[in-house]
């Protein structure tokens, strides 16, 4: 047996990660073990080759209700006040503009909608409505080439932190791991969970752990590993692989379009590379595939588990996919991934943002992209924005599509919360110390650090706020 644990979290990605810390450093708990199949830390979704390395606030995001966004925004500040705290080398993140871009009369109207009138300006205080000249100062490319007689208007700030969440999900164990009593289990795979009398068997290929109190942060897996134990069995995923493209130096930050309504994985945008800012980012696209993890055939298997083989799930998929926005959408995403002609058709998606750049300006990113574990209700028959938990006795499963890695402090605090509950009020969890350590340390529109910070990285940051 490899040891007996008040909690056993299986899945070694920024949600495992993060879980891990908050319980090890903030809770008097005692036993705690990590269990990940990979020999690494955040080799599946959590790496920072396969996600867009967003920290998700709600500010540019045009698909977010003001609802959404200021649940989000919490997760976010509490993340951005671990980096600040924990990284003032920025070796797990940069810190660069960030804004979304409206270009013509519908979508500035739109955009100044949102910023005026539904309330996101007030949300978001460091948010500012930004005119041609000021996008041209921050993000020449945006505006060269563009006719000069269509209209923009960005939503532009300078909380635009780009993360490493690979980097920042070893960060959390390497903390964690200083405390004594916890165990890190790498390249050890959970095979199965048998609920006993006074806790469970956690079986893996390693050996057997022994824990009081269960979490599965094992991403899509963890829709397999609930369904196994007769949980969450009203629930099915779509998964959704996404690819990035790679060019030269085009963008000083972030640059969102406008989100299309329905859609629940973010627009095309491009962004600058979190470790080298000379590197551009577009994407991702979004390819329906029946795989649980980025180009393992072996989790088809897995896929068809969460898939589910019978009528709820199959009418499921069918309503979905009759949508009118979202089959033309998802078809169109088929071809992004194919030699050449993908090149060729996703390059409008890069002019949306860079009018000027050319096809040999851009290449498909090989080796980058993961999938998105985007929920299916299998009652209601709908897509489902966003993560899922579900909590059962002394077990909880996470199930996290974007903004996963955003909100995974905010998950991890509502976990141990959860975990402390469990337990009967036997431990406790020292949420004033946890804060002092993550958002207490987020600037506030008051700290005038903000901009001058944004404008003190590397040359290829942005420039400061043309208004600061
Ligand atoms: C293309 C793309 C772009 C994205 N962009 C963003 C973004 O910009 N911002 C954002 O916030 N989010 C983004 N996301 C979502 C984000 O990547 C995820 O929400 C986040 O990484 C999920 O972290 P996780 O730890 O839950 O899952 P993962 O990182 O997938 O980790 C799960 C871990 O569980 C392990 N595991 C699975 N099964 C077992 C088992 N049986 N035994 C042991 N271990 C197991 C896996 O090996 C893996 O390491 C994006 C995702 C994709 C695919």
């Amino acid at each position: 047996m490899l040891g007996k644990y008040d909690v056993v979290v299986i899945g070694g990605g920024i949600s495992g990660a993060s879980l891990l810390y908050t319980v090890a450093k903030f809770t008097d708990i005692e036993r705690i073990a990590l269990v990940e199949k990979e020999d690494e830390i955040a080799a599946i979704n959590s790496h920072h080759t396969n996600n867009s390395q967003t920290l998700h606030f709600g500010d540019i995001e045009t698909n977010y209700t003001l609802e959404k966004a200021e649940e989000v925004k919490e997760g976010a500040e509490l993340l951005a006040g671990y980096l600040e705290n924990a990284d003032p080398d920025r070796e797990m993140h940069s810190k660069r503009s960030k804004m979304v871009l409206a270009v013509g009369d519908e979508e500035v109207e739109k955009l100044e909608a949102r910023y005026h009138d539904e309330g996101f300006g007030d949300l978001f205080p460091k948010l500012r409505a930004i005119d041609r000249d000021e996008i041209a100062a921050l993000e020449p490319k945006v505006v060269e080439g563009r006719d000069p007689n269509v209209e923009m208007l960005a939503l532009q700030t300078p909380d635009g932190y780009v993360v490493d969440y690979g980097r920042t999900a070893k960060s959390f164990v390497d903390e964690a791991e200083q405390v004594e009593g916890v165990d890190v289990y790498t390249g050890t795979e959970v095979t199965d969970i048998t609920e006993t009398a006074d806790g469970f068997t956690v079986e893996t290929d390693s050996g057997r752990l022994e824990s009081d109190v269960t979490v599965v942060a094992a991403g899509s897996h963890s829709l397999q590993v609930a369904n196994e134990m007769g949980y969450g069995t009203e629930m099915s995923l779509l998964p959704v692989a996404g690819s990035f493209f790679l060019a030269d130096d085009l963008l000083n930050g972030k640059v969102y379009t406008l989100q299309m309504k329905k859609l629940p994985f973010a627009a095309v945008h491009g962004d600058a590379d979190v470790h080298d800012g000379s590197v551009t980012r577009f994407g991702p696209t979004a390819k329906l595939v029946p795989t649980l993890e980025r180009g393992r055939l072996s989790t088809v298997g897995d896929f068809f588990d969460v898939f589910g083989l019978n009528v709820d799930s199959f009418l499921s998929y069918g309503n979905i996919l009759a949508d009118r926005i979202l089959l033309p959408y998802v078809l169109k995403n088929l071809v992004y991934d194919l030699p050449e002609v993908g090149k060729r058709a996703f390059l409008p998606n890069v002019k949306k943002v860079v009018p000027s750049v050319e096809l040999s300006d851009i290449e498909r990113a090989k080796g980058y992209g993961g999938v998105r574990p985007q929920l299916v209700d299998t009652e209601a028959k709908s897509l489902d924005m966003g993560e899922a938990k579900i909590t059962g006795d002394d077990i909880i499963f996470n199930i996290t599509p974007s903004p996963g890695a955003s909100t995974c402090v905010k998950n991890a605090m509502q976990d141990t919360d959860q975990i402390i509950e469990f337990f009967d009020g036997e431990y406790e969890f020292d949420e004033e110390r946890f804060r002092a350590e993550t958002i207490d340390n987020f600037p506030r529109e008051t700290d005038s650090e903000t901009d001058s910070e944004s404008s003190s990285e590397s040359p290829s940051e942005a420039p400061p706020s043309p208004a600061s």
